[in-house]
């Protein structure tokens, strides 16, 4: 069956606006992608048909919106390939995952304990581990540098291991040079040696095949509103034998047994984890977003980003003075990039002028951009929805831009 993307277009309303009067052309789906409408309507519908809070009563509203939100957990479950529901926690994105890691795995780390982190991290995935450190100074982060392509150096990731290091977490996809990690060999590696692993699966999860069984890994952590679904909700996988482990990360309702001012007993996996009322509507409407994940197949996504990627990279290489940041034969959907001197963005401001929607600055990667020498870069990155017509118009758009910054 061929791709059809004019099809799944028509699923999501934004992509039929106008910017000035010019057609929209998304190419800023690292940092956020599109809604289809079916996720629209399931929220309308958690608003409308079936709203009350989750797990407090007994009424009918009640028990369908704990159903909801319980059956999109299963439906979590399952697409993850995760053993149980008690390792899937809803949090508000990647970003609360890896802090509740960070913080509450973190608590039990051994003093002295090193921490292995890569250079082309997230700030989500560095500054939770630098809080820890502020709390715990005797706790060292070690950092893996990358290659020219933009690959993660593996023998020295290899070497930083010691009798010390207690956690690996590093990104699956990088947000900026679109690098797909080894992360399976890092993780048999980092197990090898004994050290848990958590993977920053952001850019991920809506892009490729992830499997936490397959992976073996430690924790996945990824977020809704870059995988066409609902924002403000991401997940945290956590291996049982670990979750059991670990303080909660925060107090309050919901994540409680028994509460009396001589002490109090926490909820069992993964209540314990979820102080407080969680996104119930958005979570109840997450699984529509995996039906459109499913409907098309995510190998199918892939090759079509794939497709656009490398009919872009080409078409952009022949601009005198274009440098693309992140070269790996292993690259995901995004394409960073500069040319000549021309400052990041202003090039993003005339792109938008021309209904061009890329992203600009640093990607909340500063270290990265500090290895690259440079403050920041303009990103383009794929999903689903975008085609080759968009790629000739953005193309089209930096011959016309260019003269007039250069
Ligand atoms: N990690 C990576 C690799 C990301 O790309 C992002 C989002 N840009 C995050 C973490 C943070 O995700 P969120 O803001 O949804 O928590």
């Amino acid at each position: 069956m061929s791709y059809d993307v004019k099809g799944i277009r028509e699923k999501f309303p934004i992509l039929s606006r106008k910017i000035d009067g010019k057609p929209l052309i998304y190419l800023d789906n690292t940092a956020t992608s599109q809604t289809p409408q079916s996720v629209v309507d399931a929220i309308v519908s958690g608003y409308c048909d079936t709203k009350a809070n989750v797990h407090r009563g007994v009424h009918t509203l009640s028990q369908e919106a704990t159903e909801l939100q319980e059956e999109s957990r299963r439906r979590v479950r399952d697409y993850l390939g995760a053993s149980s529901v008690e390792e899937i926690i809803f949090t508000r994105g990647t970003t609360e995952s890896i802090n509740l890691v960070a913080s509450s795995f973190g608590s039990l780390f051994p003093q002295d304990g090193e921490i292995i982190l890569t250079v082309m991290e997230h700030h989500a995935n560095i500054v939770p581990w630098q809080l820890l450190q502020s709390r715990r100074p005797d706790l060292k982060i070690r950092v893996v540098d990358i290659n020219d392509r933009g690959e993660l150096l593996l023998d020295q990731y290899r070497s930083l291991f010691n009798e010390h290091t207690c956690m690996a977490s590093f990104c699956h996809v990088s947000n900026v040079l679109g690098t797909v990690n080894p992360v399976k060999e890092m993780i048999d590696y980092a197990h090898s040696k004994g050290v848990p692993v958590l993977v920053d699966g952001a850019q991920a999860v809506p892009h490729i095949h992830v499997n936490v069984a397959e992976l073996d890994c430690d924790f996945y952590a990824f977020s809704l509103h870059k995988m066409y679904g609902p924002t403000g909700i991401g997940v945290l996988y956590g291996k049982k034998e670990h979750l059991l482990r670990m303080p909660p990360y925060q107090g309050g309702g919901e994540m409680i047994a028994h509460v009396s001012f001589e002490g109090t007993t926490f909820a069992d996996l993964p209540f314990k984890f979820e102080a407080g009322t969680p996104d119930f509507v958005g979570i109840g409407a997450l699984p529509k977003a995996l039906d459109f994940i499913n409907e098309i197949g995510i190998e199918n996504i892939e090759e079509h980003e794939q497709e656009l990627m490398e009919y872009a990279e080409a078409k952009m290489r022949e601009i005198p003075g274009m440098r693309i940041f992140g070269n790996a034969p292993h690259k995901s959907a995004v394409i960073s990039f500069l040319v000549g001197d021309i400052h990041h963005y202003d090039m993003g401001m005339l792109l938008d002028k021309l209904g061009v929607e890329v992203r600009t600055g640093h990607h909340c990667a500063q270290p990265l951009m500090q290895r690259l020498g440079i403050s920041g870069t303009v990103r383009a990155s794929f999903a689903a929805y975008n085609t080759k017509d968009e790629v000739d118009a953005f193309i089209a758009a930096l011959h016309r831009i260019l003269p007039i910054l250069s």
